[in-house]
């Protein structure tokens, strides 16, 4: 394993060398399961001592188990450790027009518990109580093991002036700079605040078909439209956690008027507020309560995608010349057969530097983590801040 290079870390900080140190170690046995500390000690390119004090910590926390010494050989014989998915636990919530999603994850990143709350378009103060009543039930559950904290994942673009909560697509109440801090004076524990898609796509690459990914788009289809982006391994989320808010890109010029004062944004024709206009019904339906097998429906989706495919094209087009990544993935709240439709329908995508023949992965693939993607991923991203060195940055926004 290459060891992680840090930058500006000035001077000599014995804390946060420790805390990288212990990051890098649950990391590297996290992704192979069971690992000794000779194995570490190779692998991880620390000391044996550095090794062998870390663990010994993290063993007394109750983070990593430690099996039965292997027989044979000579010397002393190795010991395995691997993670305790009882040594901690985070809180994933996907807040949404129409409901709020809360899953209990693991250590390990396996879903313990999870809640589904029926909201119509939440405010701050309205989802607040469920929040805090979700948390604590959750906490009630634990036996042991430390609690990580709460991440809390919702439709962006943040604080934008003209963009943010304005129209079908934005929840409003949420853009107070300080949320985090009250949610984590009331909580206890720290808490992170992240968009939709950014989520979602951390759900991809650890529960979904991204898993072996280290640069992809996950065009996300909400009520509005985002995109997370995995670039160079890890997550990108931009000087302002904006980073793919790709919704109000300009894609057909003089088009379409949009609530944030342009014309032409790319999530008037693509996202689930553009269906339904279309449809001729309002934006604040409800798709998840919709027949979508009738035919009336179904032939409405297909005039639909007349207009929303080349407005996706022109941006798959834009995404791919930008970042040339392995793959696009698409996901959402759409449902599934119509994902498919739209992916099908995408064909043939405007030539790109992605239009290669060597390529290993199509360039637009349907993801798979499931409906629960976007608090499995707002979960997991408070795990992976303690356990992996490269989300450590993501904490420090707030
Ligand atoms: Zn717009």
């Amino acid at each position: 394993m290459k060891k992680a290079t840090r930058t500006a870390t000035a001077g000599t900080n014995a804390e946060h060398a420790r805390l990288h140190n212990r990051r890098v170690i649950l990391e590297a046995v996290r992704l192979a399961g069971r690992l000794t500390r000779a194995d570490l000690t190779r692998l991880t390119s620390l000391t044996a001592q550095t090794v062998s004090n870390i663990v010994t910590e993290l063993q007394e926390e109750g983070i990593l188990l430690v099996h039965a010494a292997e027989k044979g050989g000579r010397g002393q014989p190795p010991v395995p450790l691997s993670i305790n998915p009882e040594g901690g636990y985070s809180i994933g919530f996907h807040v949404e027009q129409h409901r709020i999603i809360a899953v209990l994850l693991d250590l390990l990143g396996q879903t313990q518990a999870q809640v589904r709350l029926s909201v119509s378009y939440p405010s701050f103060e309205d989802a607040l109580p469920m929040i805090l009543d979700t948390t604590r039930q959750f906490q009630q559950q634990l036996s042991a093991g430390r609690f990580f904290g709460v991440g809390i994942a919702l439709p962006g673009p943040f604080n934008v002036e003209g963009m943010t909560a304005v129209g079908p697509t934005g929840l409003s109440g949420w853009d107070d700079p300080t949320i985090a801090a009250r949610l984590n004076k009331e909580l206890g524990v720290p808490v992170l605040i992240e968009n939709d898609a950014t989520a979602a796509t951390m759900g991809e690459r650890l529960y979904g078909v991204a898993s072996d990914l280290h640069n992809f788009v996950h065009l996300f289809i909400g009520s509005g439209l985002g995109a997370g982006l995995y670039l160079d391994n890890r997550l990108y989320s931009g000087s302002w956690h904006n980073a793919g808010e790709i919704g109000h890109m300009t894609v057909i010029p003089n088009g379409k008027t949009c609530h944030c004062g342009n014309q032409g944004c790319l999530e008037r024709y693509i996202s689930i507020a553009a269906l339904l206009e279309h449809l001729g019904h309002p934006a604040d339906h409800d798709i998840a309560e919709w027949d979508t097998t009738s035919k009336a429906f179904q032939q409405g989706v297909e005039v639909w995608l007349d207009e929303a495919v080349p407005a996706l094209r022109q941006a798959i087009n834009i995404l791919e010349s930008v970042l040339d990544p392995q793959t696009i993935l698409i996901s959402g709240f759409l449902p599934e057969p119509i994902l498919l439709r739209l992916i099908e329908r995408l064909e043939p995508l405007s030539r790109s530097i992605s239009s290669r023949s060597d390529r290993e992965y199509p360039r637009i693939q349907l993801g798979t983590a499931g409906p629960d993607t976007v608090a499995l991923g707002a979960a997991a991203l408070m795990i992976l801040a303690e356990i992996s060195p490269h989300y450590e940055t993501l904490l420090k926004s707030e």
